[in-house]
């Protein structure tokens, strides 16, 4: 077909959930593509030469030959050119911000919209993964490898580890194993059962799974240098910053992390949960990420009657995907922009009643950046049983305090070698948000594979030296 019959394509929209349904569910929004719409959609690649798209993904999918394959109804090979980069595809087509990452400068979206590669990996990989191949793994290593962290790096540097033929371990702190996945993501955007898919395939490749042990309390990292032959430190940016303003430790207010543990591991919406959470009449959350928006939608389908986003930016400026806001808005989520919290007021019952927030006023800023911010003197007071903060996280210090001579830089990240994963200690290696900060799942996916094959080699070496 030519470039100009393919343009002519209409781009094929993703069916969702009715608002006024879901919004009363957890079950998942979008639909995902049936098979027509699949081809279609694939069928509007222009297959370019130099494919921005596979320079901008995070783990350089050819992602031209994936859309060909798809076009021509072989999905199954498609899917293996996916998997061949990408070991989560299923959860990567969900979660992953496509329109800032491969879809971004895709050639089709000068002339209409861009190709919408990440609803073609969710439809080949929720469809044809039963029909895939399984991987050889190469005869047993004889090499112990230990994971701290079951999150989407921890998973990816296992699943790599068990290829080669070593035998892995991951030691996860919680109850349930999937990090971020399966604590923090709700299951409108990710469903259970496709996480839990993952884990029952390492499993069968054998790996181990050790729950609620903690790394550095439960058991040293000295105790497990000793008994295996390397570490990946996959803990994650789970600790919340709160604004430190009067009366943010009042019931009522929680960190976007502990309510979203709570609702999503925990059982928090049931009656008969021994974790409950308060429901409020009106939840304010605070932020503009993804982790707020996913808050919001939360305390919305646990029952709370207006939801309202609060940002200190403009709406511009939200770090949250624009498809989250989309669909966040259609469930009746509101945003206030350029105000921030000062005071959480208590009220005659001892628990949070309302908040006060600052009015912040927004310059262009003439060097073309985002615009700036500036406090006024007007403030505003709105009624909140329920206050929320999904101001960011920093990585987790319970490992790495006991782990002394572990570098970190001055935000308390582990520093390592970004060509190896390699951190400053023989045979410890880190990625993922314990290393970068608040990030994606993608990259800390790409952090557990390079990290995976800097083992496997170090593990050739015969002192076994990084
Ligand atoms: P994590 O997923 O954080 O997992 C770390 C695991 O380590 C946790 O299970 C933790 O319990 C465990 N752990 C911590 N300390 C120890 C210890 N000492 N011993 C043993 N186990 C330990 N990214 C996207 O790409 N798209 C999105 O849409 C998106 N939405 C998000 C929504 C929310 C609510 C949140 C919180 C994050 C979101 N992110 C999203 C970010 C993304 O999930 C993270 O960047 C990613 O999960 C980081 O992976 P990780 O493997 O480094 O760690
Ligand atoms: Fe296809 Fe877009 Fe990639 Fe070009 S940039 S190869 S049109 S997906």
């Amino acid at each position: 077909m030519k470039p100009a019959d393919k343009i002519k394509i209409p781009a094929q929209i993703m069916p969702t959930l009715d608002p006024g349904f879901r919004k009363h569910t957890f079950d998942e929004v979008p639909v995902g593509y049936g098979e027509d719409s699949a081809i279609l959609e694939a069928w509007r690649c222009l297959n370019c030469k130099n494919p921005p798209c596979v320079k901008d993904c995070p783990v350089n999918i050819d992602i031209p030959k994936v859309m060909a394959l798809t076009a021509e109804r072989r999905f199954v090979e498609a899917l293996q050119v996916i998997r061949h980069d990408n070991s989560l595809p299923a959860v990567c087509g969900r979660v992953c911000p496509q329109e800032s990452q491969c879809q971004k400068n895709c050639t089709m979206g000068k002339v209409n919209s861009p190709v919408s590669i990440g609803n073609i990996e969710r439809f080949l990989a929720d469809n044809f993964s039963n029909e895939l191949p399984r991987p050889e793994i190469d005869s047993s290593s004889g090499k112990k490898i230990a994971i701290a962290g079951s999150g989407p790096g921890g998973l990816s540097c296992a699943y790599q580890s068990a290829l080669y033929g070593h035998k892995v371990t991951v030691f996860e702190a919680l109850h349930e194993p999937g990090g971020v996945l399966a604590y923090g993501i709700p299951a409108f955007r990710l469903p259970r059962k496709i996480v839990a898919e993952e884990i029952k395939i390492l499993k069968q490749y054998g790996v181990e799974f050790r729950m609620n042990t903690i790394i550095g309390k439960t058991i040293s990292v000295d105790e497990i240098l000793d008994e295996f032959d390397a570490l990946y430190i996959g803990t994650g940016a789970g600790v919340p910053f709160f604004p430190e303003i009067p009366g943010e430790d009042l019931p009522g207010v929680y960190s976007a992390n502990e309510y979203l543990t709570r609702a999503n591991l925990m059982h928090a919406g049931k009656l008969w949960s021994k974790t409950p959470i308060s429901v409020g009449k009106t939840t304010i959350v605070v932020g503009g990420g993804n982790v707020a928006m996913d808050a919001a939608r939360t305390a919305l389908r646990l029952g709370s009657e207006r939801v309202i986003v609060a940002y200190r930016r403009l709406e511009a400026d939200m770090p949250v995907r624009r498809e989250e806001l989309v669909h966040a808005r259609e469930e009746g989520i509101e945003t206030m922009f350029l105000i921030s919290p000062v005071e959480i007021v208590e009220g005659d019952n001892g628990r949070a009643k309302s908040t006060i927030f600052k009015k912040m006023r927004a310059e262009n800023d003439p060097e073309g950046g985002r615009s700036r911010i500036f406090e006024t003197d007007e403030t505003v007071e709105i009624d909140s049983e329920v206050v929320i903060f999904a101001t960011g996280t920093s990585p987790n210090p319970t490992l790495t305090s006991n782990c002394k001579e572990l570098e970190l830089n001055k935000k308390g990240c582990i520093v390592v070698n970004p060509a190896t994963c390699a951190t400053n200690i023989p045979r410890v290696y880190a990625g993922g948000d314990a290393v970068s900060g608040a990030s994606t799942v993608i990259l800390a996916m790409a952090n557990g594979k390079t990290a995976a094959n800097a083992i496997n080699e170090m593990l050739k070496k015969p002192d076994g030296q990084r």
